[in-house]
């Protein structure tokens, strides 16, 4: 689809020379704007996914991507929004944005209601879609006031107040931005207090996930042990991880687990789209196991790398290629 017209007069583009797929029209980065008073900044209406595109041997391929819409659809479902457009049409605006992005690694897809509204319930609920292919650090953190905070192996405070993960409200199912700010609350104070990540307990106290990933323990015996689906996101990384491991004849189960009993495990890692597994190496300021990256969470990490750079031909069905749609 043709590039929208700068208007007559206009400076040249000077931005960072990204576009994104807004309602079927690639646009400008800079014009994906929304009004300050729309409903879904003023509600955190707005639902989303994110994934990854990878460079390899086969071009440009987005990882799991039919999963990833799914989840996108579940999100439309769970909070009411009323989200339009179906699978193939989002899946062809996914290959439109990254063929037009060259060097993006990170797509995120958004949902949301840009009429400027009074209610809670909007008048106007016509639901905008836009697509984002883009490269994180070269796009976004390296072009932000500030410093990032990122650390390869990481330090975890368990939140234990803030009890998040509730049935009875917005499910832990859906991928909508009102669901992240509780967890963006207790982050915020963990940093503050040292800590690099948290993880979050549910209603009745047992440990659930990250802000944004799914987390890992591996016990004494070398099985992997995560929390059950009820209570966490669906991650798409969580799924391959279970997949690979049953594939490599790693024992697996979905289990609760205290806190305490958290802290007693040999292995703990997250696992997400942005970090794919990531060791954590302490818990509440308590070493985990030997304070390092254990060897099923490093082994993990790198078969996660293979499969998601397209060198593993038992998942090569994960890689959604770009070139030829
Ligand atoms: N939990 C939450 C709440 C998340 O936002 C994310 C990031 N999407 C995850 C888990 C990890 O999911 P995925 O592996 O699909 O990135």
């Amino acid at each position: 689809m043709a590039e929208a017209e700068r208007p007559s007069g206009s400076a040249p583009e000077t931005g960072i020379g990204r576009k994104i797929w807004l309602d079927g029209q690639l646009v400008p980065w800079e014009q994906a704007t929304v009004h300050v008073l729309s409903h879904s900044l003023q509600r955190g209406s707005l639902i989303f996914d994110y994934m990854s595109v990878h460079e390899t041997p086969r071009g440009p391929a987005v990882f799991r991507l039919r999963e990833h819409l799914e989840r996108l659809l579940v999100s439309a479902e769970l909070t009411g929004l009323p989200l339009t457009l179906e699978l193939p049409e989002l899946e062809a605006a996914v290959f439109e944005t990254v063929a037009a992005n060259p060097g993006a690694t990170s797509l995120k897809i958004s949902a949301y209601i840009p009429s400027v509204e009074v209610d809670v319930v909007p008048q106007d609920d016509a639901v905008s879609v836009a697509v984002a292919a883009y490269d994180p650090i070269e796009d976004v953190i390296k072009r932000n006031r500030g410093r990032y905070h990122w650390r390869p192996e990481l330090s975890v405070w368990i939140e234990k107040e803030r009890r998040n993960r509730r049935p009875d409200i917005v499910p832990a199912q859906a991928k909508t931005a009102a669901n992240y700010a509780s967890p963006m609350v207790a982050k915020w104070a963990a940093r503050k207090a040292g800590y690099d990540e948290i993880l979050l307990t549910d209603v009745d106290g047992y440990v659930a996930e990250g802000p944004t990933t799914n987390v890992f323990w591996v016990d004494a015996d070398s099985a992997l042990h995560t929390p059950p689906e009820d209570r966490v996101l669906h991650g798409i990384t969580r799924r391959s991880v279970i997949e690979l491991a049953k594939h490599d004849g790693i024992p697996v189960s979905e289990d609760r687990v205290l806190p305490d009993a958290l802290m007693a495990a040999a292995e703990v890692f997250l696992t997400g789209t942005t970090g794919g597994v990531i060791p954590v190496i302490a818990l509440d300021g308590e070493p985990v196991g030997e304070g390092v990256p254990g060897p099923l969470t490093r082994r993990l990490a790198e078969r996660f790398r293979e499969v998601t750079s397209g060198h593993d031909a038992d998942f090569a069905h994960w890689l959604a290629p770009v070139e030829g749609r």
